[in-house]
C-alpha cells in the first residue's frame, strides 16, 4: 500500500517540504498540496507589489513545484488527527499517513477601513487605492517592524507625488543597533517617509480620521490562521501549532509543522521568528524527517539560523543588518546602494532554493543556528 503526504499550504515552508518530499522518489510515496491560491504568492515581494513597483509578486505553481506533486486547490478547514484525515472547504475528505501543516500568516488585528499588504488579496487592494491617490495624497502607515517600514519607503519612493507618514510606537526596526538605526532614519529623510514615533495607533474607531491619512496601512504583525486550535491540536498564544525540535507535534507523531504557523515549543528556539528565512529550512526539515520516519530512522532536531536581516527601502536603497545566528545584531551593516542589491538577491534565491529542491532532495542547505550539539550535527541526514 502507498503512501500520503499532504502539505497544507503553498508557501515557502510547504513548497518547500513538498518538493523535498516529492524529489526523494520513493516508490509509493504520492505528495499532495493543498494551498487555495491559484499561484505561488511570493509574499516577500507583496510591498513592492502594492506600491505600484512591480506588476506581479506571483510564480505559477508549476514552475516551483516538483511535477509529480498533486495539487488540490483548497482550503482546509478542520484537521482529525485520529482519523489521519483533513476536511477541505469544498467538502472533500484527505486522508493522510502524514502531514505538513503550513498555513502562513496574514495580518494581525486589522482595524476597519485600513488596508494591508500581508497577504496578495490585501496587496491588490493596496495597490488599487495608491493607484487611485491624487497627488498629494496622505498615506498613514502603522507599525515599526520589517513590512512597515518596507512598505513606507517603497511608497514614498515610488510615488514622490504622495506625504507618506510612519507610525510606530517605539523605534522603527528596534532590532537594529543604533548606527544602523541613524543610517535607516538618514534613508527614511531622503525618501521623504515622515516619521512619526513613540506613539501608539489604537485600533480602535475609524483610523483615517485619527490618523488624517486618506490611506491607513496596517503593518503591526502577523497573525496565524485558527485551524489548529480549531482542530484541537496544541497551539500557543497567538494560535501557533506547536511542535517539538523535530518539527513533529508531541503526541501526534504523523503531523509535522513548518513556517510561520508553528512554534518550536522550547525557549532554545525563541529566536526563530516568522519570516521566509525561518520557513524554508522548516519545511525542509519537516519533508527530511517524514523520509526519515518512513525508513525508520529517528528524526533530527532542527537547525537553523539566520545571517542578517534585509531590508529594501525603495530600489535603490536598503539596510543589511548583520546578525549573529540567534538574530542578535552585530555591529556591521550595509547601508545604501549595496544593500537594495543584497536584498534583490536574496528574494530571488528564494525562488531558486525552492526549485533546487524539484531537481535534488537535500540540494537546499541553510545556515545553522548555535544550538546544536556535535553529536546531533553527525547524525546521518537520510533523504538529503
Ligand atoms: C511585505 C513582506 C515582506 C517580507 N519580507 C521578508 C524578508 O525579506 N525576509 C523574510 O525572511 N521574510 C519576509 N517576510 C515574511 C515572509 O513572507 C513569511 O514569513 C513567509 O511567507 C512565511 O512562509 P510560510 O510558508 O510559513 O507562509 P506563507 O508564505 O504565508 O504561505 C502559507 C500558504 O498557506 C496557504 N493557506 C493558508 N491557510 C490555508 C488552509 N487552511 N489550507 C490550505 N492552505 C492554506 C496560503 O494560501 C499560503 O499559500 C515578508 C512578509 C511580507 C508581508
Amino acid at each position: 500500500m502507498g503512501t500520503t503526504a499532504v502539505v497544507l499550504g503553498g508557501g515557502y515552508a510547504g513548497v518547500m517540504a513538498a518538493n523535498r518530499l516529492a524529489a526523494a522518489a520513493r516508490p509509493g510515496l504520492d505528495v499532495v498540496l493543498v494551498s487555495p491560491g491559484e499561484r505561488f504568492v511570493e509574499r516577500i515581494r507583496l510591498h513592492e507589489y502594492a506600491a505600484g513597483v512591480r506588476s506581479d509578486a506571483t510564480a505559477s505553481f508549476e514552475s516551483v513545484l516538483h511535477p509529480a506533486i498533486r495539487r488540490v486547490r483548497d482550503t482546509a478547514v478542520r484537521i482529525d488527527a485520529a482519523g489521519r484525515c483533513v476536511r477541505l472547504a469544498g467538502g472533500r475528505l484527505l486522508n493522510y499517513d502524514y502531514l505538513v501543516y503550513a498555513v502562513g500568516s496574514g495580518a494581525l488585528k486589522v482595524p476597519e477601513g485600513a488596508l494591508t499588504v500581508q497577504q496578495l488579496e490585501g496587496a491588490e487592494d493596496t495597490r488599487t487605492a495608491l493607484e487611485a491617490l491624487a497627488p498629494g495624497g496622505r498615506v498613514a502607515v502603522v507599525g515599526a517592524g520589517l513590512t512597515a517600514v518596507e512598505t513606507a519607503a517603497e511608497i514614498a519612493a515610488h510615488r514622490g507625488d504622495l506625504h507618506v507618514r510612519l507610525h510606530t510606537d517605539g523605534n522603527p526596526l528596534p532590532q537594529v543597533t543604533a548606527a544602523a538605526r541613524r543610517g535607516l532614519e538618514r534613508s527614511l529623510r531622503r525618501t521623504a517617509v515622515k516619521l512619526q514615533s513613540g506613539v501608539r495607533v489604537s485600533g480602535s474607531g475609524d483610523p483615517h480620521l485619527r490618523l488624517q491619512a486618506d490611506v491607513v496601512l496596517w503593518c503591526t504583525g502577523f497573525g496565524v490562521p485558527d485551524l489548529a486550535s480549531a482542530s484541537g491540536l496544541p497551539v500557543d498564544q497567538e494560535g501557533r501549532l506547536l511542535l517539538d525540535p523535530n518539527l513533529q507535534v508531541p503526541g501526534e507523531e504523523r503531523i509535522y509543522g513548518a513556517g510561520d504557523a508553528a512554534v518550536i515549543a522550547s525557549p532554545e528556539y525563541a529566536y526563530l521568528r516568522m519570516s521566509c528565512a525561518a520557513a524554508m529550512p522548516m519545511g525542509a526539515d519537516a519533508a527530511g524527517n517524514i523520509l526519515r520516519g518512513m525508513d525508520g530512522a529517528p528524526g533530527i532536531r532542527h537547525d537553523s539560523g539566520f545571517g542578517g536581516q534585509c531590508v529594501s527601502l525603495g530600489r535603490s536603497d536598503g539596510l543589511v543588518q548583520f546578525v549573529r545566528a540567534d538574530d542578535t545584531p552585530v555591529r556591521v551593516h550595509l547601508h545604501g546602494r549595496l544593500a537594495a542589491v543584497q536584498k534583490e538577491i536574496i528574494c530571488r534565491m528564494t525562488l531558486r532554493w525552492i526549485r533546487s529542491e524539484i531537481k535534488r532532495s537535500g540540494a537546499y542547505t541553510w545556515p545553522k543556528g548555535l544550538r546544536m550539539t556535535t553529536a546531533e550535527q553527525t547524525q546521518a541526514p537520510a533523504g538529503r
